[in-house]
């Protein structure tokens, strides 16, 4: 029977390329009609029809706090009485970049001592790799098999078939000649990288990697392998871009850098890009360093970058407020959350028999449909994804939203309360069972 959610899609689609504004919105991969969303709030959102779901999604990590904490909301409103965007500083930016420095500490390292606000992790990234190339003169960079870090261009960039090979355009209308500034290295592999190196090293500004790459589902790092990239970058004089936009102040209050150099993997990667929670659900993300290589951004610098909507007041008020709420307390108890949730679906679907493994990292995790963990994508890739269409769907029928793709993490917030973890427990085990039941 036809819903508001479904009225919705239809017109959706004829106004709005695909209905959505941003692909994986549309449910493609589990099939189905996306719900529209109405509203928020703590663990729950209410869709068009009214009903509402426990969320995992979490706004795809921002709302790390839950959805409209009131003191998020509050800082937002009165931001909003005063002006919305202004088009020059505020006292709120220079409260932001030294929250974001102050935070990103650890082991005696600070590798971030100015930072830049932008609007969108993809733009952060973009201005990272511009800022590396200002900084090298040198135009190659290398990314890795799997590892998602916006839109721009010259990431959209698919594995070409040898490992030194320049990369091909990953979507149509990326040039080839961009994509091919691009190099794409299996990931995991530190052999690789330093092969890549050893060819074309003097060509290569920067590498760019995931902390903890969770765009192909969750994939932890093996310990000491991005103090291996920073090494080999340094070596070679090129710059390790460490693409915090996802976990930054989501796994921990120093981002999964952090977690890394508390188990005793000591190492400053040279730019870190930050998104989602930094920005409380508002547009903001940003990109920080040491003075030496952020200094030359402009103004002062010869690295041009801007926005019109950058540092704007409400992002700031709303970054603000969920960076001061986000305590070490906060991060312990999204923690211990994630893993009961992570056991609870591990539980139901090895009672189903159901062939599985957790992929974790920091409290990001997804259930995998396959005997391991996967270190790599091929490995992601080679699991048996269709049980995951009828498992999300049943979920979502018992009023559970997950991220309606296999490859992406799911996400805890503080305010899932027992109440809501309870509804998704509940949920669990008629999804095993489609699960078990999905054919392949
Ligand atoms: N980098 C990572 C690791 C991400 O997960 C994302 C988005 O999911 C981005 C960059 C791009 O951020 P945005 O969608 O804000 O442009």
């Amino acid at each position: 029977m036809a819903d508001r959610n479904d009225t919705l899609f239809a017109h959706a689609r004829e106004v709005i390329p695909g209905g959505v504004n941003s692909p994986v919105r549309a449910y493609g991969s589990v099939g189905g009609t996306p719900r529209f969303v109405q509203s928020a709030r703590g663990p729950y959102i209410t869709d068009a029809a009214g009903r509402e779901y426990v969320d995992l999604v979490a706004s795809w990590g921002p709302a790390l706090l839950g959805h409209a904490h009131p003191e998020v909301v509050e800082a937002v409103r009165e931001a909003a009485l005063r002006g919305l965007s202004f088009g020059a500083p505020t006292e709120g930016e220079v409260e932001l970049a030294d929250l974001v420095a102050g935070r990103v500490t650890a082991g005696g390292l600070k590798p971030i001592e100015q930072v830049r606000l932008v609007s969108t992790g993809t733009e952060a990234t973009m201005t990272a790799i511009r800022l590396a190339r200002g900084v090298t003169g040198r135009d190659l960079l290398v990314k890795f098999d799997g590892n998602y870090h916006g839109h721009s261009d010259g990431l959209l960039a698919a594995a070409g078939s040898g490992l030194a090979t320049l990369a091909l355009p990953g979507t149509a209308g990326v040039p080839a000649p961009i994509a091919a500034q691009t190099l794409v290295a299996p990931y995991g592999d530190l052999d690789a990288v330093r092969e890549v190196f050893a060819e074309l090293g003097d060509r290569i500004a920067a590498i760019i990697v995931e902390a903890a790459p969770a765009n192909m589902g969750v994939v932890r790092p093996a310990a000491g392998y991005n103090q291996g990239l920073a090494a080999i970058a340094h070596e070679h004089g090129a710059l390790l871009i460490l693409d915090e936009v996802l976990t930054g102040f989501r796994v921990g209050p120093a981002g999964y850098w952090g977690l890394e150099v508390e188990a005793g993997s000591l190492y400053e990667p040279d730019i870190i890009t930050f998104g989602k929670v930094v920005g409380g659900g508002m547009p903001l993300a940003a990109l920080g360093g040491k003075a030496a290589v952020m200094s030359q951004l402009a103004p002062v610098g010869p690295v041009y970058q801007a926005g019109t909507l950058s540092g704007n007041p409400l992002s700031v008020a709303a970054g603000l407020a969920t960076l001061r709420l986000a305590t070490a307390e906060v991060y312990a108890a999204v923690d211990a959350k994630a893993v009961q949730v992570a056991e609870a679906v591990s539980a139901a679907l090895a009672a189903e028999g159901v062939e599985h493994a957790i992929a974790s990292a920091g409290s990001l995790f997804n259930p995998v449909f396959a005997a391991e963990a996967p270190r790599d994508y091929p490995a992601a890739k080679a699991q048996a994804a269709f049980r995951y269409g009828p498992f999300f769907h049943a979920m979502l029928d018992a009023g559970v939203s997950l991220p309606p793709s296999v490859f992406e993490a799911w996400f805890l917030t503080a305010a899932h309360d027992d109440a809501a973890l309870a509804r998704i427990v509940e949920a669990l085990p008629a999804a095993a069972r489609a699960a078990a039941a999905a054919q392949g």
